[in-house]
C-alpha cells in the first residue's frame, strides 16, 4: 500500500500570510483560535492559526498550508481516504445514512430550475464519488467533471462509466460555457476562493447558475464544539470557513447574483451515543429517544442560521 501519510508530511509547509479576508476582501481581520493537526497517530502535530473577518464573520487559516501540501493530499482523496474504496462500500454508506445522493438530487434540481440560460452543459468541480454528475445527467445535462483524487475517481467511473479530468480546477482551461456549475464541499478547500469564483463566473453562460455547498462557520457545531468541530473546522483540508454573509460578498464581488440560500442540517441518529461512547442497549436507547427530535432540531438550527451546511445559488446576469 502507498504510504500516504509520509507523502503528506514530506510536503508539509505553510503558505504566505494573508492580509485580507478571503471572502469579502476586508482588511479588518484578526486572530481567532488555533487548531492542531495530525493526519495519523505516528505523525508529529502541526499548529494552524484561524483568523476571522470583522466585516463578514468568515474565517480562514492564516498562514494557510502551502499549495504543494494540499496537492499532495488531494492526489488520492479529497475526503480523507487513506486507501481505495469500492462503489458498493460508498453505496452502502448512503443506504445507512442517505447524504450525498440526497444533496446531489436536490441541488441539481434547484440549479436546473434556476438556470435560464438554455445551455444544457454542466460542470461538476470536485466531482468526488460522482453523485452530482449522476444527478445532473438525470436532469438532462451533458456533464464535464473535474476531480484530482484517484480513489474517488475510481468510484466515479464505476458509478458513471466515464472518468473525470484528474486535475485541480486551477489547471482547467476551456472555451466552453456552462448553464450550470456545481461545486459541493470544495470552496472551503480552495486557497484563493476569490480567483476560483471569478473563473467560474467566466465559465457560465448569461443566465447560468452557480450552485455551491459549503460548511457553515456559524453552525451550532462550531458554537458547541469550538475548534473540536471537524465538519467545518477540518484542518488543514478546510482552509476557509464561510458565513452566509461572506459567501454572498464573494459571489457578488465576482458578478454573480445570489438568488437562493438554504441551510442543511443532517445528523446520524447515533451521533450523540457515539460521541458519548455508548454501546449496546444504552446506545440503542439514546438513539431511539433522539430519533423523533432530529427533524425539529434540524429545522430550528436552520431557522436560526446555525445549520451545518450552506447551499447558495447564484446567477450570472
Ligand atoms: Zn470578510
Amino acid at each position: 500500500m502507498l504510504n500516504v501519510a509520509t507523502s503528506f508530511s514530506e510536503h508539509a509547509a505553510y503558505g504566505d500570510m494573508l492580509r485580507n479576508c478571503v471572502s469579502c476582501g476586508s482588511e479588518r481581520i484578526r486572530y481567532w483560535r488555533q487548531k492542531q493537526y495530525h493526519y495519523t497517530r505516528q505523525q508529529s502535530r502541526q499548529v494552524f492559526h484561524i483568523y476571522r473577518c470583522d466585516r463578514c464573520g468568515s474565517g480562514f487559516l492564516n498562514q494557510p498550508p502551502h499549495p504543494h501540501w494540499l496537492q499532495a493530499i488531494y492526489r488520492y482523496s479529497g475526503q480523507a481516504l487513506t486507501q481505495p474504496i469500492s462503489l458498493q462500500a460508498v453505496l452502502d454508506r448512503e443506504t445507512a445514512f442517505p447524504n450525498c445522493s440526497v444533496d446531489a438530487a436536490r441541488i441539481s434540481k434547484v440549479a436546473d430550475q434556476l438556470n435560464i440560460s438554455a445551455n444544457p452543459q454542466a460542470l461538476d468541480i470536485g466531482s468526488g464519488f460522482g453523485f452530482y454528475t449522476q444527478a445532473l445527467r438525470r436532469q438532462g445535462y451533458q456533464t464535464l467533471s473535474i476531480n484530482p483524487g484517484e480513489y474517488e475517481n475510481q468510484v466515479f467511473k464505476a458509478m458513471n462509466g466515464d472518468e473525470p479530468l484528474p486535475i485541480m480546477f486551477e489547471q482547467y482551461q476551456t472555451d466552453q460555457r456552462f448553464g450550470v456549475v456545481v461545486m459541493s464541499q470544495v470552496l472551503e478547500h480552495v486557497l484563493q476562493p476569490d480567483a476560483t469564483v471569478k473563473k467560474i463566473a467566466g465559465l457560465l453562460s448569461e443566465g447560468g447558475v452557480f450552485a455551491c455547498a459549503v460548511p457553515n462557520y456559524k453552525s451550532f457545531l462550531v458554537k458547541l464544539l469550538g475548534t473540536r468541530d471537524n465538519a467545518c473546522l477540518w484542518v488543514p483540508e478546510h482552509v476557509n470557513y464561510f458565513t452566509e454573509k461572506g459567501l454572498r460578498a464573494l459571489l457578488s464581488n465576482n458578478g454573480l447574483t445570489v438568488v437562493k440560500v438554504e441551510q442543511i442540517t443532517r445528523i446520524p441518529s447515533n451521533a450523540l451515543s457515539k460521541r458519548l461512547g455508548l454501546r449496546g442497549w444504552p446506545a440503542t436507547g439514546v438513539d431511539a429517544l433522539l430519533k423523533p427530535l432530529q427533524k425539529p432540531f434540524a429545522g430550528l438550527m436552520n431557522a436560526l442560521g446555525w445549520g451545518i451546511y450552506l447551499n447558495v445559488y447564484a446567477v450570472k446576469v
